[in-house]
C-alpha cells in the first residue's frame, strides 16, 4: 500500500522524527555556510543515512551511499576547494531532499557522540554559529532535554542501537551537555571502527 509514492511503513519513519523541533530559524541557516559543506571527501561530519532512510530515497538513489543496503554515510562531491553532500544545493543553500533528511541531519546542532571514556553524550556544536550565540541560554537547556527525551524514547532508540555510528567520536569544539545513559546501555561504550 502507498501513500504519495511512500509505502505506510516509510511514513512511520517520518512520523518517528516529526516531535524534534528545529531549534535555529531558517533566515539564519539561509545565510551560513557551515551546514552541508565539508573539508575533504572522507570528513568523518558527512552525515548518516540508516538503511530505511537510504529505502525512502528511492532505488536510484543508492548510488550516493557506500553501503545502501545496511546504511552509511554519504558519498562525498568535489565543489569549490571542499565537498559537499549531493543533496545540498550551493546555488539556493537549500537540501534537495528537506522532507526525508536523515536524522543525523534533523537532531544538527545538536550532536550525538561519545566521551573520552566511551560513554554516549549530547552535546552542541560551536561550529554552528547559533550556537556561538545562544549556548549559555536558559532555552538551550530546555531543548537539550526534549532532544534528549527524543532520542532515548522507544521509538528512536532501536534506531540508534542498529546503526550506531550515527553516534560521532569526541569532538572538542562541540559541548557536552549531559550523558545519554539509556543510548550507551544500548549500544556499549566502545566505538566502533568509523565506516565510510
Ligand atoms: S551551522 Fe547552524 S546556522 Fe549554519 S546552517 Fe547549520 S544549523 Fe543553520
Ligand atoms: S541531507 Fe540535506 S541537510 Fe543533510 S547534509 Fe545533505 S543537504 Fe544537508
Amino acid at each position: 500500500m502507498t501513500h504519495l509514492g511512500y509505502s505506510v511503513k516509510e511514513d512511520l519513519l517520518i512520523e518517528k522524527y516529526r516531535p524534534l523541533k528545529q531549534i535555529v530559524p531558517s533566515s539564519l541557516c539561509l545565510t551560513c555556510d557551515v551546514c552541508c559543506r565539508f573539508p575533504e571527501e572522507t570528513s568523518f561530519l558527512a552525515p548518516f543515512f540508516t538503511r530505511d532512510e537510504i529505502e525512502r530515497l528511492g532505488p536510484a538513489e543508492s548510488r550516493f551511499f557506500h553501503s545502501p543496503a545496511t546504511g552509511s554515510k554519504i558519498k562525498l562531491q568535489h565543489h569549490g576547494e571542499g565537498c559537499i553532500c549531493p543533496y545540498f544545493d550551493p546555488k539556493t543553500q537549500y537540501c534537495k531532499i528537506y522532507g526525508e533528511r536523515p536524522l543525523d541531519c534533523r537532531i544538527y546542532p545538536f550532536a550525538l557522540m561519545r566521551d573520552p571514556a566511551g560513554v554516549v553524550v549530547l552535546g552542541i556544536d560551536t561550529k554552528c554559529p547559533y550556537i556561538q550565540m545562544h549556548a549559555t541560554d536558559p532555552q538551550m537547556k530546555r531543548d537539550a532535554e526534549e532532544v534528549a527525551a527524543f532520542l532515548e524514547s522507544e521509538s528512536i532508540l532501536p534506531i540508534l542501537a542498529t546503526h550506531p555510528a550515527l553516534i560521532g567520536p569526541y569532538q572538542d569544539d562541540v559541548i557536552t551537555l549531559r550523558l545519554l545513559e539509556r543510548i550507551t546501555e544500548a549500544v556499549g561504550r566502545s566505538h566502533p571502527p568509523i565506516q565510510p
